[in-house]
Protein backbone atom coordinates (compact mmCIF):
# COMPACT_ATOMS: atom_id res chain seq x y z
CA UNK A 1 0.00 0.00 0.00
CA UNK A 2 1.56 3.28 -0.96
CA UNK A 3 1.76 5.77 1.50
CA UNK A 4 2.40 9.57 2.18
CA UNK A 5 6.00 10.94 2.38
CA UNK A 6 5.34 13.23 4.99
CA UNK A 7 4.16 9.59 6.93
CA UNK A 8 8.41 9.06 7.09
CA UNK A 9 9.47 12.50 8.43
CA UNK A 10 10.23 12.89 11.48
CA UNK A 11 10.16 15.90 14.22
CA UNK A 12 13.83 16.08 13.91
CA UNK A 13 15.68 19.42 12.97
CA UNK A 14 17.08 19.20 9.79
CA UNK A 15 21.09 20.29 10.27
CA UNK A 16 22.34 20.52 7.38
CA UNK A 17 24.38 23.43 5.64
CA UNK A 18 22.03 25.04 2.96
CA UNK A 19 21.70 23.66 -0.35
CA UNK A 20 23.67 20.69 1.02
CA UNK A 21 23.13 17.55 -1.54
CA UNK A 22 22.06 15.43 1.38
CA UNK A 23 18.75 17.48 1.36
CA UNK A 24 18.20 15.73 -2.08
CA UNK A 25 18.90 12.05 -1.02
CA UNK A 26 16.54 12.66 2.02
CA UNK A 27 13.83 13.78 -0.24
CA UNK A 28 14.55 10.61 -2.56
CA UNK A 29 14.08 8.31 0.27
CA UNK A 30 11.47 9.43 1.82
CA UNK A 31 9.66 9.42 -1.76
CA UNK A 32 10.91 5.70 -2.65
CA UNK A 33 10.05 4.18 0.53
CA UNK A 34 6.67 5.98 0.41
CA UNK A 35 5.86 4.59 -3.01
CA UNK A 36 7.13 1.21 -2.49
CA UNK A 37 4.77 1.04 0.82
CA UNK A 38 7.26 -0.06 3.58
CA UNK A 39 6.16 -0.24 7.17
CA UNK A 40 7.99 2.54 9.05
CA UNK A 41 8.13 -0.57 11.43
CA UNK A 42 9.69 -3.14 8.93
CA UNK A 43 12.16 0.02 7.87
CA UNK A 44 15.75 0.05 9.67
CA UNK A 45 18.25 3.21 8.21
CA UNK A 46 21.95 2.70 9.53
CA UNK A 47 23.93 5.50 9.44
CA UNK A 48 27.67 5.82 9.90
CA UNK A 49 29.96 8.60 10.81
CA UNK A 50 29.37 12.01 8.61
CA UNK A 51 26.52 14.41 7.66
CA UNK A 52 25.25 11.35 5.39
CA UNK A 53 24.62 9.86 9.11
CA UNK A 54 22.13 12.21 10.13
CA UNK A 55 19.93 10.68 8.08
CA UNK A 56 19.23 8.45 10.86
CA UNK A 57 17.24 11.06 13.08
CA UNK A 58 15.08 12.36 9.72
CA UNK A 59 13.34 9.21 8.57
CA UNK A 60 10.78 7.63 10.61
CA UNK A 61 12.07 3.83 10.95
CA UNK A 62 14.13 1.09 14.06
CA UNK A 63 17.34 3.18 12.92
CA UNK A 64 20.46 2.81 14.37
CA UNK A 65 23.40 5.36 14.30
CA UNK A 66 26.39 3.38 14.37
CA UNK A 67 30.42 4.00 14.62
CA UNK A 68 32.75 5.49 11.98
CA UNK A 69 32.55 2.71 9.90
CA UNK A 70 30.42 0.43 11.40
CA UNK A 71 27.11 1.03 9.19
CA UNK A 72 27.35 -2.28 7.30
CA UNK A 73 28.51 -4.64 10.09
CA UNK A 74 25.48 -3.34 12.17
CA UNK A 75 23.15 -3.42 9.04
CA UNK A 76 24.37 -7.02 8.57
CA UNK A 77 23.24 -8.33 12.09
CA UNK A 78 19.91 -6.71 12.15
CA UNK A 79 19.02 -7.80 9.03
CA UNK A 80 20.52 -11.60 9.39
CA UNK A 81 18.37 -11.51 12.78
CA UNK A 82 15.46 -10.00 10.67
CA UNK A 83 15.36 -11.24 7.27
CA UNK A 84 12.07 -9.53 6.68
CA UNK A 85 13.25 -5.81 7.53
CA UNK A 86 14.03 -3.05 4.97
CA UNK A 87 17.56 -2.18 5.82
CA UNK A 88 19.41 0.37 4.24
CA UNK A 89 22.85 1.78 5.24
CA UNK A 90 23.31 5.71 4.69
CA UNK A 91 27.27 5.75 4.60
CA UNK A 92 29.43 8.78 3.17
CA UNK A 93 32.12 8.08 0.77
CA UNK A 94 34.97 8.49 4.25
CA UNK A 95 33.14 6.13 5.84
CA UNK A 96 32.40 3.90 3.55
CA UNK A 97 35.26 3.91 1.06
CA UNK A 98 38.02 4.79 4.08
CA UNK A 99 37.80 2.66 7.78
CA UNK A 100 34.43 1.14 6.62
CA UNK A 101 36.16 -0.38 3.40
CA UNK A 102 36.53 -3.93 4.45
CA UNK A 103 33.09 -3.87 5.57
CA UNK A 104 32.04 -2.87 2.32
CA UNK A 105 33.79 -5.87 0.31
CA UNK A 106 32.44 -8.38 2.96
CA UNK A 107 28.81 -7.51 1.48
CA UNK A 108 30.09 -7.77 -1.72
CA UNK A 109 31.17 -11.69 -1.40
CA UNK A 110 28.08 -12.51 0.97
CA UNK A 111 25.38 -10.62 -1.60
CA UNK A 112 23.62 -10.07 2.12
CA UNK A 113 20.15 -8.18 1.06
CA UNK A 114 20.50 -4.60 1.82
CA UNK A 115 21.23 -1.46 0.23
CA UNK A 116 23.62 0.83 0.88
CA UNK A 117 23.21 4.82 -0.38
CA UNK A 118 26.97 5.97 -1.00
CA UNK A 119 26.23 9.89 -0.10
CA UNK A 120 29.56 10.84 -2.11
CA UNK A 121 30.71 14.44 -2.45
CA UNK A 122 34.37 13.43 -1.87
CA UNK A 123 34.83 15.58 1.21
CA UNK A 124 34.87 14.25 4.83
CA UNK A 125 32.23 17.13 5.06
CA UNK A 126 31.41 16.65 9.35
CA UNK A 127 35.25 17.20 9.99
CA UNK A 128 36.18 20.59 7.77
CA UNK A 129 36.23 19.22 4.46
CA UNK A 130 39.64 16.88 4.34
CA UNK A 131 39.94 14.61 1.33
CA UNK A 132 38.32 11.61 1.23
CA UNK A 133 38.51 8.07 -0.92
CA UNK A 134 36.89 9.54 -3.65
CA UNK A 135 38.23 12.90 -3.88
CA UNK A 136 40.42 12.59 -7.93
CA UNK A 137 44.17 13.35 -8.12
CA UNK A 138 45.36 17.10 -8.18
CA UNK A 139 41.87 18.76 -7.09
CA UNK A 140 42.72 20.98 -4.89
CA UNK A 141 39.78 21.77 -2.20
CA UNK A 142 39.65 25.03 -0.24
CA UNK A 143 40.50 22.48 3.12
CA UNK A 144 43.60 21.54 0.87
CA UNK A 145 46.62 23.45 1.94
CA UNK A 146 47.75 21.75 -1.67
CA UNK A 147 46.14 19.46 -4.50
CA UNK A 148 45.39 15.98 -3.76
CA UNK A 149 48.16 13.86 -4.48
CA UNK A 150 46.17 10.22 -4.27
CA UNK A 151 44.37 8.79 -6.24
CA UNK A 152 40.33 8.28 -5.97
CA UNK A 153 38.45 4.70 -5.35
CA UNK A 154 35.55 4.09 -7.60
CA UNK A 155 33.00 3.02 -5.77
CA UNK A 156 31.04 1.10 -8.58
CA UNK A 157 33.41 -0.22 -10.19
CA UNK A 158 34.90 -1.59 -6.22
CA UNK A 159 31.47 -3.02 -5.78
CA UNK A 160 31.09 -4.96 -9.03
CA UNK A 161 34.95 -6.35 -8.20
CA UNK A 162 33.56 -7.52 -4.45
CA UNK A 163 30.33 -9.00 -5.67
CA UNK A 164 27.89 -6.41 -5.22
CA UNK A 165 24.99 -7.31 -7.03
CA UNK A 166 22.66 -4.28 -8.20
CA UNK A 167 24.92 -1.29 -8.53
CA UNK A 168 23.74 2.43 -9.71
CA UNK A 169 24.66 5.49 -9.49
CA UNK A 170 22.72 9.28 -9.02
CA UNK A 171 22.70 12.36 -8.24
CA UNK A 172 21.90 14.06 -5.20
CA UNK A 173 19.62 17.42 -6.86
CA UNK A 174 17.79 14.70 -9.73
CA UNK A 175 15.63 13.97 -7.29
CA UNK A 176 13.43 11.87 -9.46
CA UNK A 177 15.41 9.99 -10.97
CA UNK A 178 17.12 9.42 -7.41
CA UNK A 179 14.06 7.90 -5.82
CA UNK A 180 13.58 5.81 -8.82
CA UNK A 181 16.95 4.16 -8.56
CA UNK A 182 16.55 3.32 -4.85
CA UNK A 183 13.30 1.73 -5.41
CA UNK A 184 15.01 -0.64 -7.75
CA UNK A 185 17.97 -0.91 -5.39
CA UNK A 186 15.35 -1.69 -2.44
CA UNK A 187 13.65 -3.92 -4.54
CA UNK A 188 16.65 -6.04 -5.39
CA UNK A 189 17.35 -9.46 -3.26
CA UNK A 190 21.19 -8.90 -2.50
CA UNK A 191 23.82 -6.41 -1.94
CA UNK A 192 23.25 -3.05 -3.62
CA UNK A 193 25.06 0.00 -4.09
CA UNK A 194 23.55 3.54 -4.90
CA UNK A 195 26.78 5.68 -5.51
CA UNK A 196 25.36 9.18 -4.96
CA UNK A 197 26.87 12.19 -6.58
CA UNK A 198 26.62 15.02 -4.13
CA UNK A 199 27.76 18.71 -3.80
CA UNK A 200 29.35 19.97 -0.56
CA UNK A 201 28.48 23.59 -1.01
CA UNK A 202 30.16 24.06 2.34
CA UNK A 203 33.13 22.32 1.55
CA UNK A 204 33.77 20.86 -2.00
CA UNK A 205 34.44 24.17 -3.80
CA UNK A 206 35.46 22.65 -7.23
CA UNK A 207 33.05 19.24 -7.45
CA UNK A 208 30.09 21.86 -7.27
CA UNK A 209 26.73 21.50 -8.94
CA UNK A 210 27.92 22.85 -12.28
CA UNK A 211 30.87 21.07 -12.58
CA UNK A 212 28.66 17.54 -11.79
CA UNK A 213 26.29 18.88 -14.30
CA UNK A 214 28.96 19.48 -17.04
CA UNK A 215 29.67 15.78 -16.65
CA UNK A 216 26.44 13.56 -15.64
CA UNK A 217 24.46 11.78 -18.22
CA UNK A 218 21.91 9.21 -17.94
CA UNK A 219 22.57 5.98 -19.38
CA UNK A 220 19.14 4.99 -20.59
CA UNK A 221 19.42 8.39 -22.77
CA UNK A 222 22.56 8.44 -24.27
CA UNK A 223 23.28 4.68 -24.52
CA UNK A 224 19.86 3.41 -25.11
CA UNK A 225 21.05 -0.21 -26.01
CA UNK A 226 23.35 -0.63 -23.36
CA UNK A 227 21.83 -3.50 -20.96
CA UNK A 228 22.86 -3.89 -17.21
CA UNK A 229 20.82 -6.96 -16.85
CA UNK A 230 22.52 -10.13 -15.93
CA UNK A 231 20.21 -13.24 -16.03
CA UNK A 232 22.91 -16.24 -16.98
CA UNK A 233 26.22 -17.25 -16.65
CA UNK A 234 26.07 -16.69 -20.35
CA UNK A 235 24.56 -12.82 -20.09
CA UNK A 236 27.74 -12.11 -18.20
CA UNK A 237 30.23 -13.63 -20.34
CA UNK A 238 28.86 -11.48 -23.27
CA UNK A 239 27.91 -8.32 -21.09
CA UNK A 240 30.75 -7.78 -19.28
CA UNK A 241 32.82 -6.28 -21.14
CA UNK A 242 30.35 -3.32 -22.00
CA UNK A 243 29.40 -3.08 -18.14
CA UNK A 244 33.26 -2.98 -17.20
CA UNK A 245 33.50 0.42 -19.24
CA UNK A 246 30.52 1.71 -18.36
CA UNK A 247 31.66 1.36 -14.32
CA UNK A 248 35.03 2.72 -15.25
CA UNK A 249 34.04 5.94 -16.39
CA UNK A 250 34.21 8.72 -14.25
CA UNK A 251 36.13 12.00 -15.98
CA UNK A 252 34.72 14.15 -18.80
CA UNK A 253 31.57 12.05 -18.44
CA UNK A 254 30.15 10.52 -15.58
CA UNK A 255 27.14 7.90 -16.21
CA UNK A 256 24.08 7.70 -14.32
CA UNK A 257 21.31 4.86 -13.99
CA UNK A 258 21.28 1.48 -13.17
CA UNK A 259 25.11 0.47 -14.49
CA UNK A 260 24.75 -3.31 -13.27
CA UNK A 261 22.29 -5.68 -12.20
CA UNK A 262 22.82 -9.80 -11.44
CA UNK A 263 20.42 -11.62 -10.69
CA UNK A 264 22.26 -15.11 -11.01
CA UNK A 265 23.95 -15.30 -7.17
CA UNK A 266 21.64 -16.15 -4.66
CA UNK A 267 20.92 -13.67 -1.63
CA UNK A 268 23.11 -14.98 1.70
CA UNK A 269 19.86 -15.30 3.56
CA UNK A 270 19.21 -17.87 1.16
CA UNK A 271 22.36 -20.09 1.78
CA UNK A 272 21.24 -19.21 5.61
CA UNK A 273 18.66 -21.21 5.02
CA UNK A 274 20.28 -24.52 3.31
CA UNK A 275 22.05 -24.50 6.13
CA UNK A 276 19.88 -23.92 8.91
CA UNK A 277 15.83 -25.13 7.13
CA UNK A 278 13.27 -22.99 8.71
CA UNK A 279 15.76 -20.37 9.06
CA UNK A 280 13.61 -17.57 7.00
CA UNK A 281 10.53 -18.90 7.95
CA UNK A 282 11.49 -18.45 11.41
CA UNK A 283 14.70 -16.44 11.71
CA UNK A 284 16.45 -15.46 15.16
CA UNK A 285 14.62 -12.45 16.02
CA UNK A 286 11.37 -14.22 16.00
CA UNK A 287 12.24 -17.25 18.26
CA UNK A 288 12.25 -17.44 21.52
CA UNK A 289 15.41 -16.64 23.44
CA UNK A 290 16.47 -19.38 25.05
CA UNK A 291 17.37 -23.11 23.72
CA UNK A 292 15.94 -25.81 25.98
CA UNK A 293 15.13 -23.46 28.94
CA UNK A 294 18.91 -22.40 28.51
CA UNK A 295 19.50 -18.78 27.60
CA UNK A 296 19.82 -17.76 24.13
CA UNK A 297 23.95 -17.39 23.21
CA UNK A 298 24.81 -17.69 19.61
CA UNK A 299 21.71 -18.18 16.44
CA UNK A 300 23.98 -22.13 16.27
CA UNK A 301 22.80 -22.45 19.40
CA UNK A 302 19.14 -22.18 18.35
CA UNK A 303 20.20 -24.70 14.56
CA UNK A 304 22.74 -26.40 15.91
CA UNK A 305 20.49 -29.47 15.75
CA UNK A 306 19.36 -29.21 12.75
CA UNK A 307 22.54 -28.17 10.65
CA UNK A 308 22.80 -30.09 7.27
CA UNK A 309 25.74 -30.23 4.64
CA UNK A 310 24.74 -27.42 1.89
FE1 LIG B 1 26.35 18.94 3.54
FE2 LIG B 1 28.92 19.52 3.35
FE3 LIG B 1 27.38 20.84 5.10
FE4 LIG B 1 27.99 18.26 5.51
S1 LIG B 1 29.44 19.99 5.49
S2 LIG B 1 25.95 19.21 5.75
S3 LIG B 1 28.03 17.45 3.41
S4 LIG B 1 27.20 20.90 2.85
MG1 LIG C 1 31.87 12.73 2.32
Amino acid sequence: MARKWLDYKTDAWVQWCPGCGDFGILNSIYRAVSELGIDPEELVVVGGIGCSGRTTYYVKGSNFHALHGRAIPVATGVKLANPHLNVIVAGGDGDLMGIGGGHFVALGRRNIDLTVLLYDNAVYGLTKGQAAPTLPAWIKTKALSSPNIHDNINPVMLAFAVGFTFIARGYAYHTQQLKEIIKQAVRHKGAALVDILQPCPTYNNVMTNKWYEERIYYVEDEDPGYDPMIRTPEDFAAKAPSIVSKLLEFGDKIPLGILYWNQTREPFEDRLDKIMPGYKEAPPARRRLDVDGRPFLHPFDVFKDRLVAP
